[in-house]
């Protein structure tokens, strides 16, 4: 316990350069490799039968160590990306500028191999580089392992295992905070945010993942430097999201990212026209359909963030004489273009947000003959499952969920009658953007 509290003392302010493991034996840990995925296995004797330390680092070993299942296992290596490409030859991709790493196949599994790295001020502008600001723009400088662990984000990410022996070489007092479950950053954490201020991101990530807590002064500059994230690659961003949102408890992270400010940097124009029930609503179900190992679509999440935008630039455009359809479309495409600047959006993603959205409208007010041919349009699904979650967060949709949901279990004959009836109904008032009063959502529905 000293040991970690002279270490983070030494380093306020000032970067720590390296650190020294506490050695637990195998008799002493729980981590077996029974329970490490056997590509990581292979991966770590290959390289340890070549003359190389090779260790099992970061969510392998955190999950394992937590009794969960971890999703990927890394690997840290005293090997160059260059010695592991001779190693594992057409099986190994060195991929990353910023950050090189080897990617090492087997069959669909992918095992993340990282050279260990030092400190920065080691290194020349080909290998490191920093801005002004403290940000990392280049990050490979090897060095040895000591270097390596303080070069980790957070305490419980820093635990190796070792493949020469099995033991757990614990660089930060990690095994502590997984027990008393806390998320603490290694060194400075001002400093380790300005370095990278993604940290943030993960912070919170693995706070609502693991259930822990921030300690203190690792929560305490989060709100101050959340706008950090503004300047940061807008694709780096997008591929964060994906795992805020996809990675099985959006639901408890979504609060985390407004409380701590990380919301708004990420989706400035959805802050300015929160659709806070229809957000939750949406965490809710992609997380149970995670759960259920069910497929999510990412961009389903975005159309969620982004409906508020949506809907007020829908608005602006039929107020100012756009007639609706070039309204929803031209719409659709000033959202994303301006939610581009801070998160990149794929082309095919961007497509499908659009088709969700320009579906809303045509859902709420179907023109009876076309009921049939809509439902067999291959975006059907997810907009109907939009609308349904519009309806659940107490928007006004007409009852229309409702009504395509009772479409799609009625028989033939009753179909038509439902179509028939629609004739009669009023057709103004689709996708008001005035939310209506909140009604208690119903859990059973497919995002
Ligand atoms: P999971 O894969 O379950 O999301 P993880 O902890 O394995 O969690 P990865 O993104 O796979 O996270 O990264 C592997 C390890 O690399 C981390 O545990 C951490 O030690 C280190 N790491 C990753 N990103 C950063 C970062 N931005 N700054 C410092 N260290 C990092
Ligand atoms: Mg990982």
């Amino acid at each position: 316990m000293l040991k970690g509290w002279l270490n983070r003392w030494r380093s306020r302010g000032k970067p720590l350069t390296r650190l020294k493991p506490v050695i637990i034996p195998r008799d002493r840990h729980p981590v077996s490799r029974k329970n490490i995925s056997p590509a990581a296995v292979r991966t770590l004797y290959r390289l340890h039968d070549a003359g190389h330390q090779a260790f099992l680092i970061g969510g392998g070993v955190r999950d394992l160590l937590l009794g969960l299942d971890p999703k990927d296992f890394d690997i840290a290596t005293s090997a160059t990306p260059e010695q592991v490409k001779h190693l594992f030859g057409g099986q190994c991709q060195i991929i990353g500028r910023r950050f090189r790493l080897a990617h090492v196949r087997w069959g669909r599994e992918v095992i993340e191999v990282a050279t260990f790295r030092a400190h920065h001020s080691d290194g020349d502008e080909q290998t490191a580089r920093t801005n002004a600001d403290g940000l990392i723009l280049r990050d490979n400088v090897w060095g040895d392992i000591e270097e390596d662990a303080a070069r980790r984000d957070f305490t419980i990410n820093a635990i190796y295992y070792n493949i020469a022996d099995f033991s757990l070489w614990d660089f930060a007092n990690g095994r502590k905070d997984l027990e008393q479950r806390v998320l603490r950053l290694i060194g400075d954490p001002e400093t380790r945010y300005r370095e990278d201020p993604v940290r943030m991101l993960r912070a919170i990530r693995f706070a609502a993942k693991l259930d822990f807590t921030l300690a203190p002064d690792t929560a305490a500059p989060i709100p101050e430097l959340a706008e950090l994230l503004e300047d940061m690659s807008s694709h780096r961003l997008y591929d964060e999201c994906h795992k805020l949102f996809g990675g099985g408890h959006a639901a408890p992270l979504l609060p985390l990212l407004e409380e701590y400010g990380l919301f708004e940097p990420l989706f400035p124009e959805a802050m300015l026209y929160p659709r806070h029930q229809l957000w939750q609503l949406t965490a809710e179900n992609t997380d149970a359909r995670i759960a259920i190992c069910k497929g999510i679509n990412p961009a389903f999440f975005f159309a969620a963030l982004l409906w508020g935008p949506m809907q007020a630039r829908v608005q602006q455009l039929l107020d100012e004489g756009v007639p609706p359809v070039p309204a929803w479309q031209q719409a659709g495409q000033m959202v994303l273009t301006s939610q581009q600047r801070r998160t990149a959006i794929p082309r095919h993603a961007a497509q499908v947000i659009r088709d969700i959205w320009e579906m809303q409208p045509r859902l709420e007010v179907p023109r009876p003959r076309q009921v049939e041919a809509m439902a067999q349009n291959e975006r059907f699904r997810a907009g109907y499952d939009f609308l349904v979650l519009r309806e659940q967060a107490g928007e006004d949709t007409r009852g229309m969920g409702a009504w395509w949901t009772r479409w799609q279990d009625a028989d033939p004959g009753l179909q038509i009658e439902m179509q028939r009836a629609l004739e009669n109904r009023p057709k103004e008032g689709a996708t008001s953007s005035k939310p209506r009063r909140r009604r208690k959502p119903r859990a059973d529905q497919n995002a």
